[in-house]
């Protein structure tokens, strides 16, 4: 956990633009970069003496555009040959190569030099430079960092993100989904336990893409129901409208070409931008360039109206995508509690009407936090609930996160039987039963394990604890009840109870002292995959050993009940005694016999127990 003293900052990092926030005075603090701007842009650009992030970056592109990159969140974590790197790459003015592992580079000219950076490297100057407009603001250093992604990114998207966290110095607290982070900016995580389920719907409308998510939110507890989206729709697809339009009217007002020159298309390109934010809040505005192209100063007028009509296919798209985001997830569109705006483009008011017309006037919200701020500030309340900053309101909080491995008991065998596979939402609380391996057994030892490998001998033991007092009776007849509990704070509590003498024991294992750190988490995620096919035989075998062992024990203690054995024929009875008794020393015997060997057994023994299994 973060150090009070070392304050913790949220970090949307955009495809476009990015964004910071910091907890102060109880609440949270979008900070304004050098520039007075509360977003900047995601683009870092090198020269023959210098190296800018940001507004800086930006502002030079005219001048620089092969070593002026951007949208580098297109590329973190995929591969070069990945057909989505390949499409975008020819767009780009920046040229990307194929590095070591199929990873892709982007290629710059540097002080004279030809260097090579990998995603990673890009995105972790962007991040420096959050970390750097946030110390500015607080007049301290700033270690720990909550960086949002969007929830379709994949586990090596992920990585990538928080490996750049970590080259800009960073301690990534978490990677979080940032339509989980703007439904906590709007306070969904307070909803209350006793009240029921809210589906929350985030559409997210930046400057290059276009992400919406269902959520369903619970007790503080977030789940993605469904995603949709498109990667490559959003507010420069606007642009790129206007600009069209100004091309052809330059054409047909003085005959002139300007997509022959880079700069002029560039300039008009701003100029377009900023008409297309006027027009969010004026019915009309005007673009202005001055010696636009071949000394000609350019003036013009747009209309909102005309900038919708240019846009209309692209607005329809987006409705498209909502109803199959909703679709996907089963849900009617009257089930939607709230729809929460995010990003840049839904300041857009015909982007609002469309939505507003679809949820039939339903609430939708973006008061109160600007939408393109909405991320950062979510991973902001995150990052402070983490680092144990803020006030009790923070404290309040509910703590999402996931296990990071799964959690077990070991079972007979030296066997990891997972009661919380990796990946469940906490806090959860699952149970499961077990029972004796010993006639007349009063005490049991369990064993809590973490990881991913059938064995537990290949996994990390968590704790130890036994429970006494069990009620004697056959083996294979108690009831024990097994919970495992993890609460807000990532605590694992492992109960157990014995049905019949109510006799419970139970320990706690604490995420800090037991748990293990990131860098062990990955490497055992790794090694399962490595060994899953080895591990899937192991399981197979034991769990067809587990049926037959199952099986023995429950006709064992059938035959020894009076009723049951008394009807029965002498030679039956024996026939019966003697193939269980076999069965239980052949199991004993064979710690892993093959899948084919043990349903083999399972058959057969069931043939000859046919009398008294009526089950
Ligand atoms: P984001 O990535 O969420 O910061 O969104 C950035 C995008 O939002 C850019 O394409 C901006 O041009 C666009 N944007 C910002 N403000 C407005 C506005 N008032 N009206 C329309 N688009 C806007």
């Amino acid at each position: 956990m973060a150090h009070k003293e070392s304050p913790a900052i949220g970090i949307d990092l955009g495809t476009t633009y990015s964004c910071v926030g910091v907890w102060q005075h109880d609440r949270v603090e979008i900070i304004a970069n050098d520039q007075g701007n509360r977003t900047t842009p995601s683009c870092v650009a090198f020269t023959d003496t210098e190296r800018h992030v940001g507004d800086a970056a930006k502002n030079q592109i005219d001048m620089n555009p092969t070593n002026t990159i951007f949208t580098v969140k297109r590329l973190i974590g995929r591969r070069f040959s990945d057909p989505s790197v390949q499409s975008d790459i020819k767009l780009w003015p920046f040229a990307v190569v194929k590095g070591s592992a199929d990873k892709p580079q982007i290629v710059v000219k540097h002080k004279g030099e030809e260097k090579k950076f990998y995603p990673e490297e890009i995105s972790s100057m962007i991040l420096s430079k959050m970390k750097e407009i946030a110390e500015t603001y607080l007049a301290c250093p700033v270690k720990h960092a909550v960086v949002t992604v969007p929830a379709y990114f994949n586990d090596a998207q992920r990585r990538a993100t928080k490996d750049a966290g970590l080259i800009a110095g960073l301690n990534v607290l978490r990677i979080m989904d940032e339509p989980t982070a703007a439904a906590i900016a709007y306070g969904f995580d307070k909803i209350s336990s006793n009240s029921a389920e809210k589906n929350v719907f985030i559409f997210d409308l930046g400057g290059g893409t276009f992400d919406v998510s269902l959520l369903a939110v619970k007790n503080g507890v977030f789940k993605v129901k469904a995603t949709a989206g498109d990667t490559h729709l959003g507010g420069e697809d606007f642009d790129d409208r206007l600009v069209n339009h100004f091309i052809d009217e330059f054409k047909r007002k003085y005959n002139k070409d300007i997509t022959t020159s880079p700069r002029a298309l560039r300039r008009l390109r701003s100029a377009c931008e900023r008409a297309k934010r006027n027009l969010s809040s004026a019915t009309q505005t005007v673009v202005e360039v001055d010696s636009l192209y071949e000394g000609i100063d350019f003036c013009s007028r747009i209309s909102q109206a005309r900038f919708e009509e240019l846009n209309m296919d692209l607005f329809t798209n987006c409705m498209e995508l909502v109803k199959k985001c909703l679709q996907d997830a089963d849900t009617d569109k009257a089930s939607v509690d709230v729809v929460v705006l995010v990003g840049g483009s839904t300041r857009i008011p015909k982007v609002q009407q469309l939505l507003n017309n679809y949820f039939d006037e339903r609430q939708l919200i973006s008061r109160g936090i600007n939408p393109d701020e909405a991320v950062a500030y979510g991973a902001t309340v995150q990052a402070a609930k983490l680092s144990g900053q803020g006030s009790r309101e923070v404290e309040d909080l509910v703590l999402l996160d996931v296990t990071a491995l799964s959690l077990g008991v070991e079972v007979t065998g030296g066997v990891m039987s997972v009661v919380i596979p990796r990946n469940t939402t906490i806090p959860t609380k699952q149970k499961t039963v077990y029972t004796t391996r010993h006639d007349n057994q009063t005490r049991v030892r369990f064993s809590v394990y973490e990881g991913e490998r059938a064995l537990t001998k290949d996994n990390y033991l968590l704790g130890e604890f036994a429970l006494s007092g069990i009620a004697p009776a056959l083996r294979h007849v108690p009831k024990l009840d097994v919970c495992f509990d993890i609460d807000a704070n990532g605590i694992l509590s492992v109960s157990a109870k014995d049905r019949t003498s109510g006799q419970k024991k139970k320990i706690t294992v604490t995420n800090k002292k037991a748990r293990l750190g990131n860098e062990v988490i990955e490497k055992i995620i790794k090694d399962a995959e490595m060994y899953r096919a080895q591990d899937e035989e192991c399981r197979r075998k034991y769990e067809s050993k587990n049926s037959l062992e199952r099986y023995a024990y429950r006709m064992r203690n059938a035959m020894r009940e009076e009723n049951i054995s008394s009807t029965l024929p002498f030679v039956t009875k024996m026939a019966i005694e003697d193939a269980v008794q076999e069965t239980l020393i052949w199991v004993e015997d064979n710690q892993f016999p093959d899948v084919p060997e043990s349903e083999s057994r399972l058959r057969e023994l069931k043939r000859i127990c046919s009398p008294i299994d009526h089950a």
